[in-house]
């Protein structure tokens, strides 16, 4: 059964994205952090990690925090402004952040990224392993976007389509964008009393983008149209979407008791599988990895693929890169990333796995091919 509601959705997540806006952390009189509002979140999300879900925080507001530090009024910063406010703000917002869960006995991790962490596939794929091991360590990742050394050019701007690849980067099941909307409105909601609050998008169909462009967040970079934008790029990821308003205190306890009201946009696939076309659409896997029939029976069962089972090594890739996996001299029968660089396996090819770190001189993997990241192709004689 698909949880059709937002509050289903959060009970059930195995691994969420909370993004927080700037609008929430920032009071708006007096520029200061809203600590107490930054402690009852934390609560929130405690609570849902005591119920076996793992929590990803990306939090904005550096550049806001910075300014009221240094007393600076919003119009008119240059860039190179705006980047030294954001290096004083961040300092301060993760320091916030770090008190309001020390009480709580968490640990954060804190990972400023720019564009190129996401785009460049070298930095994504060691971005990746950082927040995974992080989680893996019990920490919870604090994101935000390194304002102060990302140009005009190459810069998210905003945070909303940053956690949407971070949603993609660690599998996540949801996305929750909390902001001071709580989501989509068939029409702008403060001039058309006909407007409709919109519970449930199953497709984000241009009708939809078209709502997208009336309703704007006060203080944030964002507003709707960059929430759906990362709505988008979430649900190819088989992640689903909440766009939800935080401005209460404890803002997940009231989507998860029903009392708070938000948006959800549905994704088509789950994370897994949409991994798992990624790595069968590739356009040009990087190298071809021939293996004899032991090998093939077991990838046809499910099983990773091992160094023993490994005849031939061609072209030249990296770890974490995609590769074609072929019966010795035949057709492709998969496709996966591989966990070793093309020099390394030509090391290790036909080796039990207990032999390779004598071989390679460092402790390895253990499969050369992981089955989570190993999709079949081929159209049978895989024995
Ligand atoms: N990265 C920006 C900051 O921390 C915020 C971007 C946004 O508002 O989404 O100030």
């Amino acid at each position: 059964m698909v949880s059709v509601s937002g509050m289903e959705r959060l009970a059930a997540a195995k691994c969420v994205i909370i993004k927080v806006g700037s609008s929430l952390l920032v009071d708006p009189q007096n520029g200061q952090l809203r600590l107490s509002w930054m402690a009852a979140l934390a609560t929130d999300i405690a609570d849902l990690r005591a119920r076996g879900c793992q929590v990803v925080l990306v939090s904005s507001g550096a550049v806001a925090v910075g300014r009221n530090q240094m007393q600076i009024k919003a119009s008119g910063l240059r860039l190179e402004d705006a980047q030294a406010l954001a290096a004083i703000g961040q300092v301060r917002l993760a320091g916030a952040w770090a008190n309001s869960f020390a009480p709580l006995g968490i640990e954060l991790g804190q990972v400023l990224l720019t564009l190129d962490d996401t785009e460049n596939r070298r930095r994504w794929l060691n971005s990746s392993l950082t927040l995974r091991t992080l989680l893996q360590m019990g920490a919870l990742p604090l994101i935000n976007e390194n304002d102060s050394v990302a140009s005009d050019e190459i810069r998210y701007g905003d945070n909303d389509r940053l956690a949407a690849r971070m949603a993609q980067m660690v599998g996540a099941d949801l996305l929750v964008l909390l902001s001071d909307v709580d989501g989509l409105y068939s029409a702008d909601p403060s001039s058309d009393p006909d407007a409709v609050h919109m519970p449930l998008i199953e497709r984000i169909s241009p009708q939809i983008e078209a709502m997208a462009s009336i309703a704007v967040s006060t203080t944030g970079s964002g507003g709707m149209t960059t929430k759906l934008m990362a709505a988008r790029i979430a649900a190819t990821a088989g992640c689903a979407t909440i766009i939800a308003s935080g401005t209460q205190n404890a803002p997940l306890d009231a989507l998860i008791s029903e009392t708070g009201k938000c948006s959800l946009f549905l994704p088509d696939i789950k994370p897994a599988q949409a991994r798992k076309n990624w790595i069968a659409g590739t356009v040009q896997p990087r190298g071809t990895l021939e293996i004899d029939t032991g090998a093939a029976q077991a990838l046809a069962k499910g099983a990773s693929l091992l160094a023993a089972g490994l005849a031939a090594v061609s072209g030249t890739f990296e770890r974490g890169e995609v590769v074609s996996i072929c019966r010795v001299g035949g057709d492709e029968l998969a496709r996966g990333i591989v966990s070793y660089s093309a020099g390394e396996l030509q090391k290790i090819q036909g080796l039990r796995s207990e032999k390779i770190p004598e071989v390679l001189g460092y402790e390895a993997r253990k499969a050369v091919v992981h089955r989570d990241n190993l999709v079949l192709t081929g159209r049978g004689n895989y024995g």
